[in-house]
C-alpha cells in the first residue's frame, strides 16, 4: 500500500468504534479485508479454522497500526462453533457492526463423481454459515440501527464453473440470500451486499495446476489474476461509503463477467 494512502487512512478513520468480524481472515482475501478495515479504524476480529499461526501473523501485522485486533478460532460450518465465537466477541466488544462472511472452501469434481460429503462440506462452509452467523449478529444490528453485512460470493456463483456444482450452488445461494435480507433490513440502516471476486491469486488459486492458471488468465480481459487487496478495497468501500448501496453484487473480476 502506498505510504500516502496509508497516512491518509490513518488520519481519517471512518470505522473507528466499529467492530468487524472477518471469517476466514487468516489468509488470502480475508486477511487483506481485515488489514484494510483495520487501517480505516475498525476493531478487527480475525476468524480462522485451523491455521492459528497465519491468523497470529495477520494480527501481528495489523497491531503495528491498530491495536484493536484479535484472532478467534471457530469452524463456520459448525453451528456450535459459531455460537461460541459470536458469544465471545459479543462479550468482549458488546456488538458486531460489520460482518464479513468470507470463509470458503472448494471441493471440486465433476458432478457424476461428486460425493455427498463434498457437497455438504461446501454448502455448509460457504452458505449455511451465512444463516447461522447472521442469526446471531442481526438482532444486535437491528437494536443499534446500524449494520454492514458483506458476503464474499464468487464469479462462479454467477457464471458456473466446470466441476463446481457444489461451490456454484453455494455462491449463487449467497447472492439470493444477500438480496432477500437486504429487502428485510433496509429500513434498519443495515446494508447487505455481496462482493463477487473473479479469479484472485490466493492459496485457493495457487493449488490450480500452472497450465490451467495460464488458460484462466488468457480468458480474463485484464490479462491477470486479481489480488486480495483489490477485493478488500471493494469491501472497504461498502463498509465505509455504502450507506445507500444494498442488495448488490459488486463484481471485482478484471472484466471476466459483466
Ligand atoms: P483461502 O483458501 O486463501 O483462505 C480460506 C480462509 O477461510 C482461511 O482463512 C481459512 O482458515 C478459512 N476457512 C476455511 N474453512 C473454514 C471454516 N470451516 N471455518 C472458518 N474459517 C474457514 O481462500 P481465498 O482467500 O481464496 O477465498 C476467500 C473467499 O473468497 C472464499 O469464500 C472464496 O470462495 C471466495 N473467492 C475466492 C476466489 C479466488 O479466486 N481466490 C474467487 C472468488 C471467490 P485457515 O487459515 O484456518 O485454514
Amino acid at each position: 500500500m502506498a505510504l500516502l494512502e496509508k497516512k491518509l487512512a490513518e488520519l481519517n478513520k471512518p470505522l473507528q468504534g466499529k467492530v468487524a468480524l472477518v471469517t476466514g481472515g487468516s489468509r488470502g482475501i480475508g486477511a487483506e479485508i481485515a488489514k484494510e478495515l483495520a487501517l480505516h479504524g475498525a476493531t478487527i476480529v480475525v476468524n480462522y479454522v485451523s491455521n492459528a499461526e497465519r491468523a497470529e501473523q495477520v494480527v501481528h501485522e495489523i497491531y503495528e497500526y491498530n491495536q484493536n485486533v484479535s484472532a478467534i478460532q471457530g469452524d463456520v460450518s459448525k453451528t456450535e462453533d459459531i455460537a461460541r465465537l459470536c458469544d465471545e466477541i459479543l462479550e468482549a466488544h458488546g456488538t458486531i457492526d460489520i460482518l464479513i462472511n468470507n470463509a470458503g472452501i472448494t471441493r471440486d469434481s465433476r458432478f457424476l463423481n461428486m460425493t455427498e460429503e463434498a457437497w455438504n462440506a461446501v454448502i455448509s462452509t460457504n452458505m449455511n454459515s451465512l444463516f447461522h452467523l447472521t442469526k446471531r449478529v442481526l438482532p444486535h444490528m437491528v437494536e443499534q440501527d446500524f449494520g454492514r453485512i458483506i458476503n464474499i460470493s464468487s464469479i462462479i456463483g454467477q457464471a458456473g464453473g466446470f466441476g463446481q456444482t457444489n461451490y456454484a450452488a453455494a455462491k449463487a445461494g449467497m447472492i439470493g440470500f444477500t438480496k432477500s435480507l437486504a429487502l428485510e433490513t433496509a429500513r434498519n440502516n443495515i446494508t447487505v451486499n455481496a462482493v463477487c471476486p473473479g479469479y484472485t491469486f490466493t492459496d485457493m488459486v495457487a493449488e490450480v495446476p500452472e497450465k490451467v492458471q495460464e488458460k484462466i488468465t488468457s480468458k480474463i480481459p485484464k490479462g491477470r489474476f486479481g489480488t486480495p487487496a483489490e477485493i478488500a478495497k471493494a469491501v472497504r468501500f461498502l463498509a465505509v461509503d455504502g450507506e445507500y448501496i444494498t442488495g448488490q453484487c459488486i463484481n471485482v473480476n478484471g472484466g471476466m463477467y459483466m
